[in-house]
């Protein structure tokens, strides 16, 4: 399965936002063995939203969007993604119906366009909070507030599936340059993609369609590269000695 991730927001253009959304529902998504083939941030501008998800539906499984949901002015998402499927943005039942049942109050003592979806959007419940998110075909879009948005994933995650990968991860001192030939080497041996990051030490990481394979390309490495201290492994009665 391939995604993309949307996260809309003037505040994570000017840089006053991170943009944790996207790295969390990223590891999430990677951890359910989904690619995740495209991060674009937008404005809260309703063109600027429904362009991209326009093309992003076409191109991909899925689409996430989160960002801009509540009902205030400069929250127009829902503009914006209705607008990408040619549609209004309507009074939903189920979600006034849900936020009756789960707050002290009634749809109509909401803020005016809380309850508004597009039109044929299946509602998602903010189980955190009380807009609610949207599912229309392959486009879910979630709440900006991170707490809210990592809830409402959950409750939709089994929609993301892909190939299950199993990654080892494997530290070493050495710079990258010289690690040319033993990376190319454990690709030969073994069925296995490695992704190399260096930072203070490398961080070479090893993915496979299965454990075994894993560790055992990990393993190759670990015997010809400098590990680094952290990851020298402390193998049970911990004969090792820190460097
Ligand atoms: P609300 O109904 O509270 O307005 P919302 O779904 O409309 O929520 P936004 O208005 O886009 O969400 O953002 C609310 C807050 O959530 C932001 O001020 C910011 O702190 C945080 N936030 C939004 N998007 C992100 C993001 N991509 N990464 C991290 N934090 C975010
Ligand atoms: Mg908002």
């Amino acid at each position: 399965m391939r995604v993309a991730v949307v996260t809309v927001g003037d505040e994570l253009l000017s840089g006053d936002t991170v943009d944790t959304n996207a790295s969390w529902l990223c590891n999430r998504l990677d951890d359910r063995g989904v690619s995740v083939e495209r991060i674009t941030t937008v404005p809260d501008r309703i063109a600027d939203i429904a362009r991209v998800v326009n093309e992003y539906r076409a191109e991909y499984d899925a689409v996430l969007v989160t960002g801009g949901v509540g009902p205030t002015h400069d929250d127009v998402t829902m503009d914006g993604v209705a607008a990408a499927f040619g549609r209004d943005v309507v009074p939903n039942e189920a979600a006034e119906a849900w936020i009756a049942d789960h707050g002290d109050y009634t749809a109509a003592d909401l803020t005016e366009g809380t309850a508004h979806l597009p039109d044929g959007a299946r509602m998602l419940p903010n189980p955190e909070g009380v807009a609610p998110g949207a599912a229309l075909d392959s486009v879910y879009v979630l709440p900006g507030v991170p707490v809210e948005m990592k809830a409402m994933f959950e409750t939709v995650a089994d929609e993301f599936e892909g190939e299950r990968r199993y990654v080892e991860e494997v530290r070493t001192t050495e710079p990258e340059s010289a690690l040319i030939a033993r990376l190319d080497g454990v690709q030969e041996r073994f069925d296995v993609a490695v992704g190399s990051y260096p930072g203070e030490s490398v961080r070479l990481k090893v993915i496979a369609a299965d454990t075994e394979t894993a560790r055992a390309a990990a393993d190759w490495l670990r015997e010809r590269v400098d590990l680094a201290a952290e990851v020298e492994q402390p193998e049970q009665g911990d004969a090792q000695t820190g460097e």
